[in-house]
């Protein structure tokens, strides 16, 4: 095991070789990482500059801290959901020289105290997956504001909260909104949610989809993945929505749509992937089956009302680890996953995405921190720029062995020429 001094405050640094073992597994399937990393290997573009991240700390963020730290960055790292932490992870981490802060399981005040302590080592970007890590720059570390030249957001909830304060003129950064790169939410929002979500509630419950009513609440990017997902494996699929568009999209992607107050009737599943508060809440628990089952893969703890589901029952248990039971008044059993928290990436078995797709996700993250540092940014909320975007599904394809066509000079010409084609 490699050993380097770094500050750092983890679990257990006897899992480090554990770790190091699963970061080698995903770099074999992070190829367009692993050729920015040579990339920035070469060229150091990070020379000087710390870099500091709040993302979920599992084995390819820790590709990516690692690719961050060949192009000379001095990295700190913390984690982005109290329960998404993987402890090996964070000690392999430690042993390759990034500072790493976290544990799976911190308690709120932990979890506020390692962001923190990422903020301690003054960084000079910061990717952020939440916005909890730009929020507490600016309420708290004010202090810390002039030393950033910019910050990249990864989800799409936290673009929204960094747009409203953007709006509110309480943004003091550039930021870069890489959620919104087509290299992220096309394949990461959709695929990755999409499968991570199943891959963890399957993990967790051990429990057949075939055949079970699954209500996807939200049909966005995450919606669309994660509804095409459960048509995949056999469920009966309702969708509901708020967006009269995506309403009808999902109608005529062959889905049933209803109201929540509906659609929770007849539901052996539900889904959260909406980014909202409250999506499930009040009397929509009074109305659920017999053993209706509760997952979250959208946002933070919020999207199912967890306090409404406890004030309605008579007993709570973890039957299973993260599967809460809640024993309601009239006898009914609903079951809660990983604490309404995202089902994915804080139940004990939730892996995350695959590596091949936050190979994508990474990337941006990558190329969009370079970017911060080689252009003076004013502040705004600024989309991810396309020309890294084609960068990056080039590289992908490329490693896919995948070869498209090029236009020739005369469709060129035509695709340019009002005259022609009538
Ligand atoms: P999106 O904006 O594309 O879709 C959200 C959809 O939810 C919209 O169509 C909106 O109309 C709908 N909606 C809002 N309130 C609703 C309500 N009360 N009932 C029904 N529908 C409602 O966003 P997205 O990219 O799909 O992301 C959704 C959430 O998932 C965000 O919070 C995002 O940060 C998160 N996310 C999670 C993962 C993961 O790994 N689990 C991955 C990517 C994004
Ligand atoms: N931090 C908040 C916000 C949602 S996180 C929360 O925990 O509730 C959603 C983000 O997790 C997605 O945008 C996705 O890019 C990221 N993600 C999904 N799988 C991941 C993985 N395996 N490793 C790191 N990040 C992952």
């Amino acid at each position: 095991m490699l050993s380097v001094i770094v500050m750092s405050n983890v679990k257990d640094m006897s899992l480090a070789d554990e770790g190091i073992r699963k970061i080698n597994w995903v770099q074999k399937h992070m190829p367009v990482l692993e050729h920015i990393k040579k990339q920035f290997e070469e060229e150091k573009p990070f020379e000087g500059i710390t870099i500091g991240s709040c993302l979920h700390l599992e084995p390819k963020t820790i590709n990516l801290g690692l690719t961050l730290q060949a192009g000379g960055a001095e990295v700190a790292m913390t984690g982005c959901n109290p329960l998404s932490t993987h402890d090996d992870a964070t000690a392999g981490g430690a042993a390759l020289g990034l500072n790493m802060y976290g544990w799976r399981e911190e308690t709120e005040e932990e979890y506020y105290k390692t962001i923190n302590q990422v903020l301690d080592h003054k960084p000079d970007v910061i990717i952020d997956d939440g916005a909890d890590m730009i929020l507490v720059l600016h309420q708290e570390r004010k202090e810390l504001l002039s030393k950033i030249q910019g910050a990249c957001e990864e989800t799409t909830t936290g673009v929204h909260r960094l747009q409203a304060m953007h709006n509110d003129g309480a943004l003091k950064i550039p930021l870069i909104a890489v959620n919104d790169a087509y290299t992220k939410y096309l394949f990461d929002n959709r695929y990755g949610t999409g499968q991570s979500t199943f891959d963890a509630i399957m993990g967790t419950t051990n429990m057949l989809i075939a055949g079970k009513n699954v209500v996807v609440a939200g049909y966005g990017w995450c919606g669309r993945g994660v509804a095409s997902r459960a048509d995949g494996l056999g469920a009966n699929v309702i969708v509901t929505e708020v967006d009269p568009i995506r309403a009808l999209e999902a109608r005529m992607d062959g889905y049933r749509v209803m109201k929540i107050s509906e659609a929770v009737k007849h539901a052996d599943l539900i889904i959260t992937v909406t980014g909202n508060i409250n999506v499930i809440s009040g009397d929509d628990f009074k109305n659920m089956k017999d053993g209706c089952m509760l997952a979250n893969s959208g946002h933070f703890n919020v999207e199912i009302n967890r306090p409404d589901l406890e004030s309605q029952s008579t007993s709570v248990s973890e039957v299973r680890e993260s599967i809460e039971e809640f024993v309601m008044k009239d006898g009914r059993k609903i079951y809660l996953l990983a604490d309404g928290r995202l089902v994915n990436l804080a139940a004990a078995r939730g892996q995350g995405h695959p590596a091949e797709i936050m190979d994508l996700s990474f990337a941006a993250q990558a190329l969009s921190a370079k970017y911060i540092i080689e252009n003076d940014l004013e502040v705004d909320v600024i989309k991810s720029p396309d020309e890294l975007d084609y960068e990056i599904a080039g590289l992908k394809l490329k490693a896919m062995g995948i070869e498209i066509d090029d236009l020739s000079d005369r469709q060129k010409v035509y695709l340019a020429d009002w005259q022609e084609g009538t």
